[in-house]
């Protein structure tokens, strides 16, 4: 048996065989031209080019049918690589000055960007190297013809496992043949785990020399709600897994029940619960759920899958729509929280690559960089706000200048639409996200300038902690559950009730079983959490009262290592509600 760990990137437990991918890229040998044939051999290249980019616009129809818009925008993207001349000026000049043959050129042009991006500490272009082979090997089939499909003979449905897989080869996977698969290049928001999560496939990326180690035919656990792959698993490890798959397949079902009843505890007091979405559409998902709202629309996923800055109408159509959608609950739309994990979509040739990008010029930064750009959003989230209940939130503010700047910013743009005559609500709720330890330490001060906060607990952590959220080598003290973290929440909860504005937290530990008691007992009476997991907090709110909450939480500030706190959480959920408590219902591998 062999245990490795990745990054979860499509939620779901399968138990399988696996089939092994080979390696996607080929050694193109180098072959010369004679002097004469170089303008011919850069005119095949352009028409590969041509013939590449209208596949793609076929590949973005079907796969937007199959598989919806987030899918096919990445074929989108694509094309948007194919246009730049940054990529193909070069592979012309190659041909030119080595006078090589067309395919020679472009496979070394693309290993020369592969490596590049793979370099770079910003994980949005390391993530994004599976898509720069995707490209190559479409242009190299138009250059050389049909190539054997890596997964031409996958018989059974299977789990992949491969080195790197393209965003395209998961697009196409043959129906129901794909239970799973597991790569050790990609991350979290790798275009091939949008389209696994389109799919609705379990997926983890990131899982350090797996492909090597596995062989067609073994047996494997794939747990893409923990990142875990298992090669190989005893007796006893398949038994829980299958008795875990089994429990969460019963309690989705129980769980259906839910959706019609109110989020409130025992004692009758109501735990408002809203969802995390990253596209419009996800908004469906959230009233199916029975959530209250959104609250934390992540925008930039927009950005990032389009090969341009979305127009102000673009983004205006997009909010509109999840407005719509939501029928009347409140959508919180976060202003672009570009930068580190999260690119700086299809502007990420005009930035500068940064050695430590989650301390640089990321989120509200960024904005405030680019006020044209920020404006503009502004004033789609406005004119959206003339269509029902829209709240605006700014994310990792860490000082009060930061804040009334980007308030300012706002302000103009009010004042623009109020010129133009267009409609918005001019008593539009402004909120801040508190992310940054500063922004926390000071949480009484900006209380006072902001109708609410929104607890990022995803990067409070990491600043906290000095711990990377994305990486893999320090992801052991990657941990909510740290006293330092637990303190400065309460500290943010007490300060938001002295002030009277609302608090919420929309990390992902508000969706984690074990910390839901824990944060109604400090105060909170807004989560916010993906839409998969709205049921199961519903669940854990309606089971409690308030009073075993607080208890629950005075214990856990007497601990002084996350270690006790994490352990403590643990066996208080599985006793007062062992079906709630998901992934980690299993033994830790
Ligand atoms: C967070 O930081 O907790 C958060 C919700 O924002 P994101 O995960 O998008 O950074
Ligand atoms: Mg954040």
């Amino acid at each position: 048996m062999e245990i490795y760990k990745g990054i979860p990137v499509s939620p779901g437990v399968v138990i399988g065989r696996v089939f092994v991918l080979d390696e996607v890229r080929q050694r193109v040998p180098r072959r010369s031209v004679t002097p004469d044939k170089v303008v011919a051999e850069v005119a095949r290249f352009d028409r590969a080019l041509e013939e590449s980019t209208a596949e793609l616009d076929a590949m973005r129809v079907q796969v937007e049918k199959e598989l919806g818009q987030e899918a096919a925008k990445i074929f989108a993207f694509h094309q948007g690589m194919l246009r730049d001349p940054s990529l193909t000026t070069p592979i012309r000049g190659r041909i030119e000055r080595e006078q090589v043959k067309a395919e020679y050129a472009v496979a070394e042009e693309f290993r020369a960007l592969s490596d590049r991006f793979a370099k770079m500490g910003d994980s949005s272009f390391s993530t994004k190297v599976d898509d720069v082979w995707d490209l190559e090997r479409r242009i190299l089939r138009r250059l050389v013809g049909e190539q054997r499909s890596r997964l031409g003979g996958l018989a059974q449905p299977a789990v992949v496992v491969a080195h790197e897989l393209t965003p395209s080869e998961a697009a196409s996977f043959p129906h129901g043949k794909v239970v799973g698969f597991a790569t050790e290049t990609g991350g979290r928001t790798s275009h091939t785990g949008i389209v696994a999560h389109a799919l609705g496939i379990p997926a983890v990326a990131g899982v350090a020399r797996l492909a090597d180690h596995a062989a067609d035919g073994d047996e494997i656990i794939l747990d893409g709600d923990r990142g875990v792959v298992i090669l190989n698993p005893d007796a006893e490890r398949v038994e829980n897994y299958r008795r875990y798959i089994e429990r969460m397949r019963i309690f989705g079902l129980s769980l259906e029940d839910l959706r019609d009843s109110p989020s409130v505890t025992q004692d009758g007091v109501k735990i408002a619960l809203h969802a995390n979405i990253e596209f419009p559409r996800e908004a469906r998902q959230v009233v199916e759920n029975g959530a209250d709202g959104v609250g934390l629309y992540r925008t930039e996923f927009l950005w990032l899958t389009s090969d341009h800055e979305p127009t102000e109408e673009e983004q205006y159509q997009q909010y509109a729509e999840a407005v719509r959608l939501l029928e009347g609950r409140p959508l919180t739309i976060r202003t672009f929280d570009l930068g580190a994990d999260k690119g700086h979509g299809s502007m990420a040739h005009d930035v500068e690559p940064e050695a430590n990008p989650f301390l640089g010029l990321r989120s509200i930064r960024y904005c405030l960089s680019n006020l044209p750009m920020f404006k503009r959003q502004l004033r789609a989230i406005l004119r959206a706000s003339a269509l029902g209940p829209v709240r605006v939130m700014f994310p990792l503010i860490t000082s009060t200048t930061e804040l009334r700047h980007a308030k300012m910013v706002l302000r103009d743009a009010m004042e623009d639409l109020a010129e133009e005559g267009q409609p918005f609500d001019r008593d539009i709720s402004v909120g801040m996200m508190v992310e940054a330890p500063s922004a926390a330490l000071m949480a009484p001060t900006f209380a006072r300038e902001v109708s609410f906060f929104s607890i990022g607990t995803n990067d409070l952590v990491q600043y906290v902690l000095a711990v990377d959220r994305t990486n893999e080598q320090v992801a052991n003290l990657y941990t909510a559950a740290h006293p330092a973290v637990l303190v400065l929440l309460k500290e943010i909860v007490r300060a938001g009730r002295r002030a009277g504005i609302d608090v919420s937290v929309c990390g992902e530990m508000a969706g984690e079983a074990e910390y839901v008691m824990l944060l109604i007992g400090i105060g909170l009476r807004s989560l916010s959490v993906s839409p998969a997991a709205i049921p199961r907090v519903k669940r854990i709110v309606r089971s409690v009262e308030i009073e075993q909450c607080e208890r629950l939480a005075r214990r856990v500030g007497s601990f002084d290592s996350e270690r006790q706190v994490l352990a403590f959480l643990r066996e208080q959920v599985r006793t007062i509600i062992p079906e709630a408590f998901d992934g980690r219902a299993v033994e830790e591998p």
